[in-house]
């Protein structure tokens, strides 16, 4: 049989082959980005609760109204923006479903997507599949700033959409309100679409403030903005994430959803719902994650490692190159294999696989894990 691919240059993500690699080798996995702590075990009672309370059938399809209306008040709460929660937020079955969904709905074959690179690796392929052309414009080095003079080099009558990410994957920069004006200056007067990856927006330090989209009502008109209750409740594997959109966006959006997953899953998305009746649930997350980036940080001042600045997510990159001259991907390999901790190489977010020779950790850590890790780095 003659199967063609739809997807020819894509292998596995790296983020199970690096799994795969710590888990074969034993060593401590650093690489894909999951805390190794458990989740609160009050919100593990109340998805009981509500799984013994029979809410185990299909939820609406956009999601139950109450963890809408939770998520509609906390985006007015935080980022002065009005969302609908009937027709303008939509609950879905992990960021990733979100992103996959938004860019179904809007890309139209041969429409071309502004990619900023390095860049979570699900992006480009999803394009590629709605066949969409991904026109990839790079961040600056070491900085990780976008250069708005180059993406606006890459406008062209083409562009349908430009894939924004913030706190950023994997380097940990943010994007400024000087960032916001420039995008606004880029896109009006065009019908340019906007997907906002904000999966970590309640991961950011020093007391930045998350520049969302959705802040700035002639960018979130435009936008779909992707959130994540896995990042902010370490429960990556629970798989729920939501979208926002405007109204007309958010109609196309749902015709792909509802036929991808047609729902998220029911118990969670009650117990999120309980959760997140409490505001402290989600604001206390960014001193959590400050205290072990800094710990992090603090433990690998004693190795060759560079750290680049993190300002915020929960991974550190890393410049190795007192440590070695191999390619990252090289680097990263025997770093697990002879040294048991794993990470991950950026060159595999470029397309054209640009390596700086640094790697991203991921601090998302128990303290002692982070503080075994940091030890065997010490050493090489
Ligand atoms: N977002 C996580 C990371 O960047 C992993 C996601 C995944 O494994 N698909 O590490």
């Amino acid at each position: 049989m003659k199967l063609k691919s739809k997807l020819p240059r894509v292998g596995t993500t790296i983020f199970s082959v690096m799994s795969a690699l710590a888990t074969e080798q034993g060593a401590i996995n650093l690489s894909q980005g999951f805390p190794d702590f458990d989740v609160d075990p009050g919100l593990i009672d109340c998805v009981a609760h509500h799984m013994r309370a029979g809410h185990n059938q299909y939820p609406p399809m956009q999601g139950i109204a109450l963890l809408r209306e939770r998520l509609a008040a906390k985006t007015l709460e935080l980022q002065g923006a009005r969302y609908d929660a009937d027709s303008e937020i939509t609950v879905t079955a992990g960021g990733t479903e979100a992103v996959f969904s938004a860019i179904s709905a809007v890309v139209h074959r041969g429409d071309e997507v502004i990619i900023l690179e390095p860049a979570y690796d699900a992006y480009g392929p999803i394009v590629e599949l709605n066949g969409g052309v991904p026109v990839y414009c790079s961040l600056t080095y070491p900085d990780y700033a976008v250069d708005w003079d180059a993406v606006g080099r890459a406008v062209s009558e083409r562009t349908r959409m430009i894939v924004l990410n913030s706190p950023h994957n994997p380097t940990g920069a943010v994007l400024s309100a000087d960032d916001m004006t420039a995008l606004m200056a880029l896109t009006r007067g065009t019908d340019i679409l906007i997907l906002s990856d904000e999966v970590y927006e309640h991961i950011i330090f020093d007391g930045r403030r998350h520049e969302s989209v959705s802040r700035y009502p002639e960018l979130a008109r435009r936008s779909f903005v992707v959130g994540s209750f896995g990042k902010t409740y370490h429960a990556t594997g629970w798989k729920t994430g939501y979208c926002l959109a405007p109204a007309a966006l958010t109609t196309e959006l749902r015709r792909v959803h509802q036929y991808v997953v047609f729902a998220a899953n029911a118990p969670i998305q009650h117990a999120y719902a309980d959760f997140m009746a409490d505001p402290r649930t989600y604001l206390g997350v960014a001193d959590f994650y400050q205290r072990k980036r800094d710990l992090f940080l603090d433990l690998m001042q004693g190795s060759r490692f560079r750290a680049l600045p993190c300002r915020g997510t929960y991974f550190a990159m890393f410049d190795y190159s007192a440590v070695s001259d191999e390619p990252d991907v090289d680097f990263a390999r025997r770093l697990t294999v002879e040294h048991k901790v794993a990470a991950i190489p950026p060159s595999v977010f470029y397309d054209g696989g640009d390596d700086h020779r640094v790697l991203r950790f991921c601090f998302a850590k128990n303290d002692q894990t982070l503080q075994e890790a940091a030890q065997r780095l010490c050493r090489i």
